[in-house]
């Protein structure tokens, strides 16, 4: 087997050094344990925080520890009476080809009922990620306008579409003129901002605010930077702003220089979620996994009947997986971002 470790910690956006490649012998399962063989690998941005040696919601990944990631793949041997060579799996193996995990840490999946990769991204942490942030953070009501960033990505596009369905109007923002098209065409966004055709927040802003007649009601975040820059002002009365990530500056960086004039300073911020009353709730997804099958029983029937639709960014093998890992990170994947392993 081999496994892609940590080799250094990155400063700014990770390079390919920050990664080496390993050879190692196949894991064989304890008592209890599961040996797996991973066939497609979850790429995900909250790995860039692993890389970090700072306190946070989870531990640092050590200098030549494995990777982190969720995986789905095929049971080789197993010492469970839950799982028998055949089966397939979803648990957080790591970037690596094998993964022995305790049989109460993995997810069965039925390969006959959805494509394996779907447990990585729609049907997944992701997806799942979009669905409860909207419902229980966003409490989202018919006739309402919702604005989500990274809107064609795995989480992004679960929320819109949701909320579509849902009856509110859904503003995308996504990189580019053909994640803009693949919002509104396959996404059904009823409008999409490329917000890089904007230099600043306030050009940008002045375009929200035509695509959002209302006002916007909720905002889910999940960039920071530029885009909360553009849309706080925005924000109605009694408004929502689930805090989901904020991409923009995971590499470190802050407000723009515009934020000041737009009164975006920490004072102006909590002035306006003051004045316009604003529930404003960060969440981990991982505290909420007693939903997850409420999750799965509402929205697995609409992906499988296709009411509810998903894009994915397979990359080949995993000794690709840094470059596809740095390239996610600045807007390279066109959905949810998967590496083949075999
Ligand atoms: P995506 O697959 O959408 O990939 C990340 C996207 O972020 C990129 O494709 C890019 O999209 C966008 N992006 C990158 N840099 C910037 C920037 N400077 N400004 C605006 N957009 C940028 O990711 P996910 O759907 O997996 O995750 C979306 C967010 O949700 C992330 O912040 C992630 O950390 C967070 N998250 C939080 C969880 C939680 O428990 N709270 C769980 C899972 C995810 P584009 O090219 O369209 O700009």
């Amino acid at each position: 087997m081999y496994r892609v470790a940590l080799a250094s910690r990155p400063t700014g956006a990770p390079e390919a050094a920050n990664f080496s490649y390993e050879n190692a012998p196949i894991p064989t399962p304890g008592d209890g344990e599961v040996l797996v063989r991973v066939h497609y690998m979850s790429l995900d941005p909250y790995m860039r925080g692993r890389m970090d040696d700072a306190k946070s919601y989870a531990a640092p990944v050590p200098i030549g520890g494995t990777m982190e990631a969720g995986g789905v793949g095929e049971v080789l041997a197993s010492n469970s009476p839950h799982f028998a060579p055949g089966d397939f799996a979803f648990g957080m193996f790591g970037w690596t080809t094998h993964g022995v995990q305790p049989a109460n840490m993995l997810r069965k999946i039925d390969p006959t009922q959805m494509p394996i990769t779907t447990a990585l991204g729609v049907l997944g942490m992701p997806g799942f990620t979009g669905w409860y942030g909207l419902t229980e953070l966003g409490r989202p009501k018919a006739g309402e306008t919702l604005v989500v960033a990274a809107a064609t990505g795995p989480v992004g596009s679960m929320v819109g579409q949701v909320a579509r369905l849902a009856g509110l109007r859904t503003v995308g923002i996504a990189g580019g003129a053909d994640k803009c098209r693949l919002a509104t065409e396959t996404f059904g966004f009823d409008a999409c901002l490329d917000h890089r055709a904007y230099p600043d927040a306030k050009s940008l802003r002045a375009d929200l605010r035509e695509a959002c007649p209302d006002g916007v009601d909720i905002y889910f975040e999940n960039v920071g930077g530029k885009v909360l820059e553009a849309v706080m002002p925005v924000m109605n009365p009694h408004g929502r702003i689930p805090i989901c990530g904020m991409i923009s500056w995971y590499n470190a960086g802050g407000l723009g220089a515009g934020a000041r004039d737009a009164g975006l300073t920490a004072p102006g911020l909590w002035r306006n979620i003051l004045v316009n009353f604003l529930s404003v709730n960060g969440f981990i997804i991982s505290n909420h996994f007693d939903r997850y099958p409420a999750f799965l029983t509402e929205v697995a029937p609409k992906v499988a009947s296709g009411e509810l639709r998903y894009i994915e960014d397979i990359a080949e093998g995993l000794e690709n997986a840094p470059t596809a890992f740095m390239s996610m990170l600045g807007g390279g994947n066109m959905g949810k971002q998967i590496v083949k392993v075999i």
